[in-house]
């Protein structure tokens, strides 16, 4: 149902409320057994071993060896760790224990968790689990591990209570619902989070109990599923399922058992797989966070089971939204769907452009195309999306989430409720921020790769080396890598060099090496390294226009990687908070920008005296323009209309 037609969860939540009545709203690390299924290896007597046929060419650290220094991303992994030490598990596991017979007196939580709403455990028992082990990976925060081991604990006794492994906070007969065709919003969906949540709980923080409870979830799965005619099952993928497919994949590449991965195969939809297969863009009027988690799953079958096709579909899809259906800030969709032919985005921009959740799953889906083939165009497109759509869309006052990241211009950013959103944007957005050490630093056998700017520490202990990355990274304009080891080792490091840049140049010990790299490309400096040897690498950033692609007059401003918006009149608090958008009503005029097309950034002009603040020149009204990233409470403007200046 949701493929052929226009369709918005908040828009099946307004159908549902008037049909139903529904009150609705808009430290020290201890060595886990595993890793990251994607990163590295189980074990089997006593030994490391993958069950992956086609690894990864470059590979993640473990998030625990990657620490993140001070910047942006940390404020943005600190609100995010506030927030999710802000949830008490009480609440959290309420709807579980009552759908369990279990009695709960804790105030139920809202939003798409209040004990009405058809996806009410998404978070609570899945999400939630997935950040607390991520950011517990990512910060070595036990108190946050801990917590997330009590609600696994107590989410046991519910799925002990429902007897048959399934574990949910809504009643089994939604199953029933979807068997039949009849309408319930997405109970596979959820149960792809519950599911996602328990087997992280595992890989990321050694949780055993976790492990068994989402097998046997699996095994509910396969009993569900099994009886289902191949036609019947593809009836049943007309609903949104979430990664039901990869979770089940990375369940098999955990534990090795074959049959997980034939259950993760009776998620491939075929109508959508196909036409991709064939290099055929019919993505026009799909639901779009329905389906990039289909394709993250396909990437995953690649990988376990060596089948090129999967492989093609991932690629084809990936280049297809990212050079055709994505705006200035690597964003997609436009009130969650693709609505036009590739290459039209110019009458998409509205107040419900780019879900959240898409940025994050599209950026999940590149790290695996990274994994096969190591390329800066891969890294490039990663960078934009968390510069421009990660960082900023996160309250760094309270760690709300945004839902949509608005692209028309003269609105503003709304945020969730701390309690009573809990939206899958809020979800993604948990994990997210729990997880921003998990790209900057990849690798193989003989050689680093540095993706991403951002002020951290890398340790790798296999080497005997460490990477201190020192940076004020976007305000600097590059950043410094200083090597530290016991003994000297041979090494390829790999920098990127973004399409951005304007020149450039690197030194190594103060000494300025005679090559550089061409823009989007990889500066390999392959030597034996030392304890204190400093790699200076320069990356200036200068300004450049963005243009729809169907539209030149229709155009952003872009100062290296950053989105330049223009910030306009601050909002209210209630304007800020609970609602998915702004009101489509309450636009403020932005005016047209003039502007010579032979010189077309001569508009923005820098502020002498504030880093990244720029002022628009020569227009009947003077503007202000920063980082996207940076405005949290004004209204502002992406995408301006240039008329040609006459001269
Ligand atoms: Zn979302």
């Amino acid at each position: 149902m949701a493929h052929s037609r226009h369709f918005s969860r908040r828009h099946f939540i307004g159908s549902l409320a008037a049909s139903a009545g529904y009150a609705l709203l808009p430290g020290v690390l201890r060595a886990g057994p595993v890793q990251d299924p994607v990163v590295n290896t189980t074990s089997r007597d006593g030994k490391p071993f993958s069950y992956e046929k086609v690894p990864w060419k470059a590979r993640p650290f473990p998030m625990k060896q990657v620490r993140l220094g001070e910047g942006p991303c940390k404020v943005a992994m600190e609100a995010d760790r506030q927030y999710l030490h802000s949830l008490p598990p009480e609440r959290l596991l309420h709807t579980f224990r009552i759908n369990a017979g279990t009695p709960s007196s804790a105030q139920p939580l809202g939003g798409w968790e209040a004990p009405d709403c058809e996806l009410r455990g998404h978070y609570a028992g899945g999400h939630y689990l997935s950040a607390c082990a991520l950011m517990y990976a990512g910060t070595g925060d036990e108190d946050l591990r801990n917590k997330a081991k009590v609600v696994v604990a107590e989410l046991g006794k519910c799925q002990s209570a429902l007897k048959s492994g399934y574990l949910s906070a809504f009643p089994v007969d939604f199953f029933d619902r979807l068997r039949e065709g009849q309408r319930v919003w997405a109970p596979f969906y959820t149960i792809h989070k519950i599911m996602a949540g328990l087997l992280d709980m595992y890989v990321y923080c050694g949780d055993e109990q976790a492990l068994d409870m989402v097998q046997k979830m699996a095994g509910w799965v396969a009993g569900y599923t099994g009886p289902l005619s191949y036609e019947h099952m593809q009836r049943v993928l007309g609903t949104e399922f979430g990664g039901m497919g990869e979770v089940l994949a990375n369940l098999y590449a955990v534990t090795g058992k074959d049959y997980y991965l034939h259950v993760a195969q009776r998620f491939d939809k075929k109508q959508f797989l196909d036409p991709l297969a064939a290099h055929r863009d019919e993505l026009k009027g799909l639901h779009v966070n329905t389906h990039i988690p289909q394709v993250i799953a396909a990437a995953r079958q690649y990988e376990l089971t060596g089948d090129r096709r999967y492989r093609d579909i991932a690629e084809y899809f990936w280049n297809e939204v990212v050079s055709e259906r994505s705006y200035c800030t690597g964003g997609t969709s436009n009130g969650e769907s693709w609505n036009t032919e590739p290459g039209k985005l110019a009458t998409q921009l509205s107040t419900n452009t780019t879900e959240c959740c898409c940025a994050y799953n599209m950026m999940k889906l590149t790290r695996h195309l990274f994994g096969w083939a190591p390329g800066a165009r891969l890294m490039d497109y990663y960078e934009r999306a968390l510069f421009n759509h990660r960082l900023g869309t996160i309250n760094p006052e309270d760690g709300t989430m945004m839902y949509y990241l608005p692209l028309a211009a003269g609105y503003w950013k709304t945020f969730g409720k701390p309690f009573d959103s809990l939206w899958c944007c809020t979800g993604t957005g948990s994990e997210e921020y729990g997880k921003l050490t998990d790209t900057i630093y990849f690798h193989d056998d003989d050689s680093l790769y540095v993706n991403l700017y951002i002020d951290s520490q890398l340790d790798w202990p296999e080497k005997g080396l460490g990477v201190k990355q020192s940076t004020r990274f976007p305000e600097e304009q590059g950043t410094t890598l200083t090597i530290t080891g016991k003994s000297p080792a041979q090494l390829a490091i790999n920098l990127r060099i973004p399409y951005w840049t304007q020149g450039g140049s690197v030194k190594i010990n103060g000494e300025t090496l005679p090559a550089f790299s061409s823009p989007s490309s990889y500066l390999t400096l392959n030597r034996v390294w030392k304890s204190g040897d400093k790699i200076e690498l320069s990356l200036p950033m200068g300004l450049h226009i963005d243009s729809m692609p169907d539209d030149e007059t229709i155009q952003a401003a872009m100062y290296g990687p950053l989105v330049l918006a223009g910030c306009f009149e601050p909002v209210t608090k209630e304007m800020t908070y609970g609602d998915y958008e702004p009101k489509a009503s309450d636009q403020r005029r932005v005016a047209n920008i003039s502007a010579n097309p032979q010189q077309p950034t001569a508009w923005i002009a820098p502020d002498a005296r504030q880093p990244l603040t720029f002022h628009t020149v020569g227009q009947t009204e003077t503007s202000t323009l920063v980082p996207l990233y940076q405005i949290i409470h004004e209204r502002y403007a992406v995408y301006w209309k240039v008329d040609k200046k006459s001269t």
